[in-house]
């Protein structure tokens, strides 16, 4: 059950709505996922071979409004996952406030094994499977781990050929030039920073000076600790996949950043203003991150890497989910237990999705927002459910902020619900 995220997430939902009496039939309507798809996707790959691709798509519900919630390739990928993301994406968009119902989905692939066009073909081919399923007012899609706009892009593209109309709004998380909205790309690693700053407040401590440590250098990974860093955190420590660095006065994003891109891989990218030098860091592990004494610790990258095994050795004192479903529950007992403040998932990563909503908004009424509208909506919005987060906290006396997001986001969902819907 540990590792099982849809397990973890029914008892999660089961938790809480005991905590506050959700009615019986909407917490069995909350149990299943409405509907989950599965879709063969056969390809002919570069080298002439066949082979066969496996898709998911899982609405969870859509009592708040169209099922929404991002495509992840990775070859973990597999239906009890894509379960709890869609569960989790539920209580995101009812957390944050946007009017979405929640969805997820994947390929079992690893995309970085694959060529630009086997990787367009099978974009455009997952597209057609899943377009009877997908639409501005039915569910509506976006990037998630591995998949980026260019291939939202393709997706829109494939899904406007079939419906003989161009629709940008089925898919959110667009380049610009094909519909998407400013400050997208940016908008989960923003969000998460406006998300903590909020918190660090209601704490009563400011971000100057505090060090963090980043797990995952994708593009949540990295928008994260570029927004703290310019804050004045201290980011010691950021990783990927394959391996993390350690660089003990801070390191820059930015220059981190172009130095992998340059290199191929992390180590010896130790880069402290405007200088990368090898001596200035050292190259860890990603297990290493998660346990090093900083301030702030960010798993942005995949679920279950902080688990019973090491969360007693954890020295973070205030932990910012910007992963989806990082931390399992044992290992969540043990973290609040050692007074480890775990700022949750479905509130710190949920500017990505409030921005969907935001690019969803602007392709229906025929809208361009600025970067700077965009920004300071997603600010106003985030500060608000943040609060609205520790408000719910204290009225249920001993809840940790987890739970008061779910009975937060339950609330509201139980506001639009009506019986037998
Ligand atoms: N994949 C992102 C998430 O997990 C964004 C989803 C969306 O924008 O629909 O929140």
């Amino acid at each position: 059950m540990e590792n099982n995220p849809w397990q973890r997430a029914q008892k999660q939902l089961e938790k809480i709505a005991k905590a506050i009496n959700l009615p019986p039939l909407l917490l069995a309507r909350l149990h299943e996922p409405d509907r989950t798809i599965t879709v063969s996707l056969p390809m002919k790959m570069d080298n002439g071979d066949i082979k066969i691709f496996s898709g998911f798509r899982v609405q969870h519900n859509n009592i708040l409004g169209p099922y929404k919630g991002g495509l992840r390739y990775h070859p973990q990928v597999n239906m009890d996952e894509v379960r709890a993301l869609a569960f989790w994406m539920s209580m995101k968009c009812a957390v944050v406030d946007i009017p979405f119902g929640g969805g997820k989905g994947g390929i079992t692939v690893n995309p970085k094994e694959l060529s630009e066009r086997e990787l367009r073909d099978l974009s455009k081919l997952f597209a057609r499977r899943l377009a009877t399923a997908i639409g501005p007012t039915i569910d509506v899609p976006a990037p998630d781990v591995n998949t980026n706009p260019t291939i939202m892009a393709w997706m829109v593209e494939e899904y406007s050929k079939i419906v003989g109309k161009k629709t940008p709004a089925v898919i959110t998380g667009k380049p610009l030039t094909a519909g998407g909205s400013q400050g997208r790309t940016e908008a989960t690693g923003l969000g998460g920073s406006y998300v903590l700053f909020s918190a660090l407040k209601r704490l009563k401590k400011s971000p100057k000076g505090l060090t963090v440590a980043v797990q995952g250098f994708g593009n949540v990974g990295y928008y994260i600790a570029l927004y703290l860093e310019q804050a004045g955190m201290k980011v010691v420590a950021v990783s990927d996949s394959k391996e993390g660095i350690y660089v003990k006065d801070g390191l820059n994003p930015q220059m981190t950043l172009e130095c992998k891109q340059k290199k191929g891989y992390l180590s010896g990218c130790y880069c402290v203003g405007s200088v990368c030098d090898l001596n200035r860091g050292r190259k860890i592990t990603n297990d290493e991150l998660l346990e090093l004494p900083v301030d702030v610790l960010v798993p942005a990258a995949l679920e279950n890497v902080i688990t019973k095994d090491n969360a007693g050795k954890i020295k973070a004192k205030v932990i910012l989910e910007m992963a989806n479903g990082p931390i399992t529950t044992e290992a969540d007992t043990l973290l609040k237990k050692n007074n480890v403040i775990v700022i949750p998932d479905i509130l710190a990563n949920s500017g990505g999705v409030c921005t969907s909503y935001f690019e969803w908004y602007q392709n229906v009424h025929k809208k361009k927002w600025t970067k700077k509208q965009v920004f300071t909506k997603l600010q106003t919005q985030l500060e608000k459910v943040t609060t609205e987060v520790f408000t719910t906290q204290k009225k249920y006396k001993d809840m940790s902020l987890r739970d008061a997001a779910y009975a937060l986001a339950l609330k509201r969902i139980q506001k639009s619900w009506k019986q037998g819907s």
